[in-house]
């Protein structure tokens, strides 16, 4: 194809036994959707590189995209959980004492409030009281708050447990608190239920506004893209948002003159 990273990956290295593909992808994380070569050698993804050829992201990318190969192939058996000091010292009495303990230090992250316990003892003690939970009050007792993000496989790992095993239907994700309030939105300024625009209308802008969104750490190519925009063509940017974040620096960074920042909302 007319792509030169795929033509520079072969389908096996000469002089060596290791069998190697390419395959062109999407990054998983956020929606931007950047374009992705993912390299796999072995069965193993070795490199994950941005596709200069996408329409998104002209061969950039940011940490989370570039390292999202790394999480699959950490050993989530390896290594101690933090569990909340109180609530190890209940599960550890007689029959475990009260399994609806709720700990005193709930809602402070303070180290002193932990104690590092291997992962199966963790994991066995949520087992022991998710089952006691769904026996003692019903399957419904128990609510997950999942995530837009996971795959295709984790959904339906994560229904085939909640509703098939312990029988809950409280499942939410956050997929429907952040469209829920961006439809109305859309619907009310813009007349469509999804985003009416293209990434290629961010070079076309002749001003930028962000409402409550930090563009720099959120969705990285998008702000990028905006940055050289303005750059470019020195257009003003406007960021409504009481925090000052990289967003606001970033554009300040490239002119000071015509970068507003709104510390409300
Ligand atoms: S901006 Fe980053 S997280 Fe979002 S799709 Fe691109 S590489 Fe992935």
């Amino acid at each position: 194809g007319a792509n030169p990273e795929l033509e520079a990956a072969p389908a096996t290295v000469e002089g060596s036994e290791a069998a190697r593909s390419t395959a062109i992808a999407q990054c998983p994380y956020c929606g931007v959707g950047c374009g992705t070569i993912i390299q796999v050698e072995n069965g193993k993804i070795v490199s994950m590189r941005p596709d200069k050829d996408h329409p998104t992201n002209y061969g950039l990318q940011c940490i989370k995209g570039l390292t999202a190969a790394e999480p699959m192939y950490v050993d989530r058996m390896e290594g101690d959980s933090y569990v909340r000091k109180d609530v190890w010292e209940e599960w550890n009495k007689p029959d475990h004492g009260d399994l609806a303990y709720v700990s005193k230090t709930k809602g402070s992250f303070d180290e002193e409030h932990f104690v590092r316990v291997p992962y199966e003892q963790a994991s066995n003690m949520v087992a022991h009281k998710i089952a006691h939970f769904a026996k003692t009050h019903g399957g419904n007792s128990i609510g997950l708050y999942g995530s837009g993000q996971l795959t295709m496989e984790g959904q339906y790992l994560e229904n085939l447990f909640m509703k098939g095993i312990l029988g809950s239907n409280t499942i939410e994700a956050n997929a429907r608190m952040c469209m829920t309030s961006a439809v109305t939105g859309y619907f009310a300024t813009l007349g469509s239920d999804t985003p009416p625009l293209a990434y290629e209308d961010i070079e076309l802008c002749d001003m930028i506004m962000h409402f409550g969104h930090n563009a720099r750490e959120s969705h990285p190519i998008i702000f990028w893209r905006a940055a050289d925009h303005k750059k470019k063509k020195d257009i003003p940017t406007v960021v409504v948002d009481p925090r000052r974040t990289g967003t606001v620096m970033g554009y300040e960074d490239i002119n000071p003159e015509n970068s507003v920042h709104v510390p409300i909302l």
